[in-house]
């Protein structure tokens, strides 16, 4: 039996739900969601485990048009997630009209699957060119014995497959599903036309990333496309998480739903010591009056969010949440360097 194995990336505009539909996959929580724009604000991998096969799903942040140097790195972390992937999700929202955004989030999936298409067909045009047979790196066609060792196969890369994903369809009746399908093609076909056909096939998958109608269907269809690889993290693992990465996040993600406004953009947290049972986390905001609101009257606010992280964390911890004002942290790059964007 081959194994096969590979990786996904899942793109699309801030909330349209990637984060969702990467915990539905893995059946973990591996990745933390909200209705606020831009949660997710690194890359994710969430794991998926079948007896002849692995994938890993790669959560991104939003692509959106950045207005501080944080938004600009948002965006790198989430086009670079395309490089070296086996199936490109790009995925849209059935309950609003498919916008710029979503052309522009189109369009890099596209460009990203061509890039590959054409190095790759450089790549199989370079191993098997008589031509190229007295080069240097060249290969010997025909000559098995030449390089020895040299797996031909090895040196072509199957381009990556294109999946478009029309989310939270619970939302919407089949009439606009439809509707939305065809506005998504529409698009597609257009930028197929503009750069020149995508050789791969671009394939729809109307889904629900919270019912999951829909899901196992593009999970199929994620696993047909990958290529003949080993296992990349070992079984029982499901997420590269590191835990102190992953509780500042829970930390971050019990805000969001207690805050309002622009404030969810201001606050990063991190966890500044970890000596288990004591953890420390640290919660930066860019002014004065927002540490107030993070607080709460009475600490209320901090109070509930401790409350609701500890219950996902293992019993007995200590953790400890205190907030800072780290002014326009967002801007400056030296606290974005600082904090790891
Ligand atoms: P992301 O920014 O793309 O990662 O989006 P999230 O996964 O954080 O989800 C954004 C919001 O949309 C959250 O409130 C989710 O609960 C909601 N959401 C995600 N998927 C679905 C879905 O299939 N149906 C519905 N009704 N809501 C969804
Ligand atoms: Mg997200």
């Amino acid at each position: 039996m081959t194994y096969r194995s590979g990786f996904a990336a899942v793109i699309g505009r801030p909330n349209v739900g990637k984060s969702t539909l990467v915990n539905k996959i893995v059946g973990t929580k591996v990745t933390i969601t909200s209705p606020r724009p831009n949660t997710t604000r690194a890359q994710v991998r969430g794991v998926l485990n079948r007896p002849d096969s692995q994938a890993v799903f790669v959560d991104t942040p939003g692509l959106h048009r950045p207005r501080t140097a944080l938004g600009e790195r948002l965006n790198d972390t989430a086009t670079s997630s395309l490089d070296d992937v086996d199936v490109v999700v790009t995925m849209v929202d059935a309950t609003g009209a498919i916008g710029p955004g979503d052309r522009m989030v189109l369009a890099h999936g596209a460009r990203r699957v061509r890039a590959q298409v054409r190095s790759a067909a450089r790549a199989a045009e370079f191993a098997v060119s008589p031509a190229r047979e007295n080069q240097p790196g060249g290969l010997h066609a025909g000559d098995e014995e030449g390089d020895e060792g040299f797996d031909r196969d090895a040196f072509i890369v199957a381009p990556p497959a294109l999946l478009v994903v029309v989310n939270k369809i619970d939302k919407v009746d089949d009439n606009g599903v439809l509707t939305h399908l065809a506005a998504v093609a529409e698009v597609g076909e257009a930028l197929a036309a503009e750069g020149g056909a995508i050789p791969t096939p671009v394939e729809y998958f109307p889904v629900s990333a919270v019912t999951g109608e829909g899901v196992d269907t593009l999970v199929d269809a994620v696993l047909a496309r990958l290529p003949e690889g080993p296992r990349y993290y070992p079984e029982g693992m499901i997420t590269d998480v590191a835990e102190a990465f992953w509780v500042a996040d829970l930390v971050r993600e019990q805000l969001l739903l207690r805050v309002e406004d622009e404030l969810p953009h201001s606050i990063a947290c991190r966890v500044t010591e970890w000596e288990w049972p004591r953890v420390r986390c640290e919660i930066l905001v860019e002014r004065d009056s927002q540490k107030g609101i993070v607080i709460g009257k009475g600490g209320s606010t901090l109070k509930a969010v401790g409350t609701a992280v500890r219950e996902q964390m293992l019993p007995g911890v200590y953790l400890d949440l205190f907030v800072r004002v780290e002014k326009r942290w967002q801007q400056r790059d030296d606290a974005l360097d600082r904090l790891g964007f």
